[in-house]
């Protein structure tokens, strides 16, 4: 079994998530006691969120890349950054570390198309909403386009996600305000959501509504667990 290398923290929330589901997929496919072989670098998210706040993502950028580096020296075969919004730095992050990253968008995208999907809704942090580096990557190398909620809702994600997901809070009250944003973009013509945060799933479930939602901690982790049985 190859090692993986997990950068997580990102929060805490969602990387025991991926723990989780990786160990289940490795004793699923290979039965008895086995489990997954692990390298996690689990960082204090504080020091990154309050960075974000300010706009110093070339700190954040850097910071990142020493975590990963810190992987691949202890031995990890690819990096599985365990957040949306963390891939900004995808190129960034592979090539510091001198493994493949495997990218969560491309995972959300191969469930997307197993579907059928071409337009598809986007939920995450603003960030991921907003800025190119998720879309792009899902409209030039799978031909999906993604469409994302107005600006008032775009900040109610985003406040939900860093002020209650992160923190282990989940209300019904959020649930539903999710569940109302998922419901316009299935109005606006998406075929299902992608769950752009590793924490909405948290939140966010499966047949709540009549649209498939794409739950990339899930995905993103199977994927993972297929390259390491490979
Ligand atoms: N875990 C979240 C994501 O998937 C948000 C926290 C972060 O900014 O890393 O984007």
């Amino acid at each position: 079994m190859r090692l993986i290398g997990i950068l997580g923290g990102m929060s805490w929330e969602s990387t025991v998530e991926y723990y989780r589901i990786l160990n289940e997929e490795v004793a699923r496919k290979l039965g008895g006691l086995a489990s997954a072989r692990i390298l996690l670098a689990s960082v204090d998210f504080s020091w990154y969120a309050s960075r974000m706040g300010e706009g110093r993502w070339e700190e954040i950028g850097e910071a990142l890349a020493g975590e990963a580096r810190r992987l691949a020296r202890g031995g990890a075969e690819a990096l599985l950054v365990a957040t949306n919004t963390m891939h900004r730095f995808a190129a960034e992050l592979e090539a510091a570390a001198g493994i493949p990253l495997l990218h969560i968008a491309d995972a959300a995208a191969e469930a997307a198309k197993a579907r059928g999907a071409r337009r598809v809704g986007l939920m995450g942090t603003s960030y991921t909403m907003e800025w190119g580096f998720y879309r792009d990557r899902l409209r030039e190398r799978h031909g999906i386009e993604a469409i994302v909620p107005p600006p008032a809702e775009r900040a109610l994600v985003n406040r939900i996600i860093f002020e209650e997901l992160c923190r282990g809070i989940i209300t019904e009250e959020s649930r539903a305000a999710l569940r109302g944003v998922a419901a316009g973009l299935g109005a606006a013509g998406a075929e299902g959501i992608v769950l752009g945060c590793t924490e909405l799933p948290l939140a966010m479930k499966e047949g709540e509504l009549d649209l498939p939602y794409w739950d990339t901690t899930a995905l993103h982790a199977r994927a993972a667990a297929g390259f390491m049985l490979a």
